[in-house]
């Protein structure tokens, strides 16, 4: 492939050709540098009460572990307020060549330290004496492979943005690799994107687990050919013992396409010492669908708590500044993630409800008018333009859509 000038934000850089460069991520990138600017500006300088051992003195340190050309570490480096050291890294030398030339070009060498590893390697080798404020994961297909080495290298309280590209994979369309690469079994479903979604969340958590620590999802998105997290990380032997209450396997009908969550365990208090206990899963629904007695399909386990932050939103809000080349975009996709139940998971498609019914396709205004007058709520989702999510019962849509 031919060498390319690239500018994008405030840095300009030339990639050798051979090296990935793949300007749709551009709104990925943005949006990157909004979510660090928030998330640097809100951290404590010291120990407080409420965040134990979480101290950021002078601005914080990144690592991007898979970096190509360098583009997105010069871009945090000349973009994001507060940054103390990036560490670009990535295991193809030519994209290191890039790399130290690009950092040149751009005047950051004194921000930006180019390094020639394996991600996972690099990662182990710092997770002692040398974690990070941010971690950034951005590979080709699967991230699964680099978590284990990312959640212990990761400070207390730092954030670790994870993007995963395999979307045949967690949508479904091989549930098997699915499981054995994420530790979840994909559906294919209406709300594949979320559940891919809450697949990638369990798998980020799953692997925190195993050294005590636990995932707090700030923002969850699905875009273009690619889903992205951004969770903070705490360490928390007693949180751990929830996790079981923020999964759920997924009952999906091959029928008529409903859904059902059964969580893998229930969070109680005990009365005596006054302790969270963890109690028996919830019971699974019957044999069959209840609507239309079909066999269902098992998916998960999926992350079936809060997929977004509602108070790091406000605050993200606040810092979307027009300056950025994808910014409408940017401020339609948190204006809806802000307004989407946080405490429903996946969701229905309108298509999809009367494609089953074989009756004319409502208006969404009228559908959403009925779920509120019924005294449920419903919302949007970023991921499909005629989503609905709600906590009203599958029999209530499927009364409206029959009295339509
Ligand atoms: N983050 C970049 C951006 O925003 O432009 C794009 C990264 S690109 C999708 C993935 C990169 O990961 C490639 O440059 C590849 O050489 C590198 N890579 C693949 N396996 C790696 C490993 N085990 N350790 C470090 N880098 C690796």
């Amino acid at each position: 492939p031919p060498s390319q000038e690239i500018s994008e934000g405030l840095a300009k850089i030339k990639t050798s050709g051979s090296v990935f460069y793949n300007p749709v991520q551009e709104f990925n990138r943005d949006l990157s540098i909004i979510v660090l600017n928030t998330f640097a500006k809100q951290l404590p300088q010291s120990e407080t009460p409420l965040n134990p051992g979480v101290k950021h003195e002078n601005g914080i340190s990144i690592l991007e572990a898979l970096s190509a050309t360098g583009l997105r570490s010069i871009r945090y480096a000349k973009e994001v307020k507060g940054v103390k050291e990036i560490i670009a890294n990535d295991i193809s030398s030519k994209a290191v060549e890039d790399i130290r030339r690009n950092v040149c070009d751009n005047g950051v060498n004194d921000l930006v330290v180019p390094s020639h590893d394996d991600a996972t390697m690099l990662m182990y080798k710092c997770r002692k004496e040398r974690r990070f404020d941010v971690i950034d994961l951005d590979p080709y297909g699967c991230p699964s492979i680099f978590l284990d080495a990312a959640v212990q290298t990761i400070k207390e309280g730092g954030l670790l943005l994870v993007t995963a590209t395999d979307m045949a994979v967690l949508a479904g369309n091989s549930p098997e690799t699915c499981y054995s690469k994420y530790g979840a079994i994909s559906l294919r479903m209406k709300a594949c994107h979320e559940m891919a979604l809450r697949i990638l969340l369990q798998c980020i958590e799953s692997h925190a687990n195993r050294y005590g620590r636990y995932i707090v999802p700030l923002l969850s998105l699905s875009a273009d050919f690619y889903i992205r997290v951004f969770v903070r990380v705490f360490t928390s032997a007693k949180t751990c013992k929830q996790t079981l209450s923020k999964l759920s396997m997924v009952y999906h009908c091959t029928g008529c396409g409903s859904f059902q969550l059964q969580p893998l365990g229930t969070m109680r208090i005990n009365e005596k010492n006054r302790q969270m206990k963890y109690g028996l899963p919830t019971k699974p629904p019957g044999g069959s669908c209840e609507h239309c007695n079909h066999p269902y399909h098992l998916g998960g386990p999926i992350w079936n708590a809060p997929i977004h932050s509602s108070d790091f939103l406000n605050n993200l809000q606040t810092e979307v500044s027009e300056n950025f080349a994808t910014f409408k975009r940017i401020q339609g996709v948190l204006s809806v993630i802000s307004e989407e139940l946080i405490d429903v998971p996946l969701y229905y498609t309108l298509e999809q409800l009367s494609g089953t019914l074989h009756v004319e396709t409502p208006s969404m205004v009228a559908v959403r008018s009925a779920i509120l007058n019924s005294g449920y709520r419903v919302s949007y989702t970023h991921m499909n333009k005629t989503s609905i999510k709600t906590d009203a019962p599958g029999r209530l849509l499927w009364d409206i859509m029959r009295t339509w």
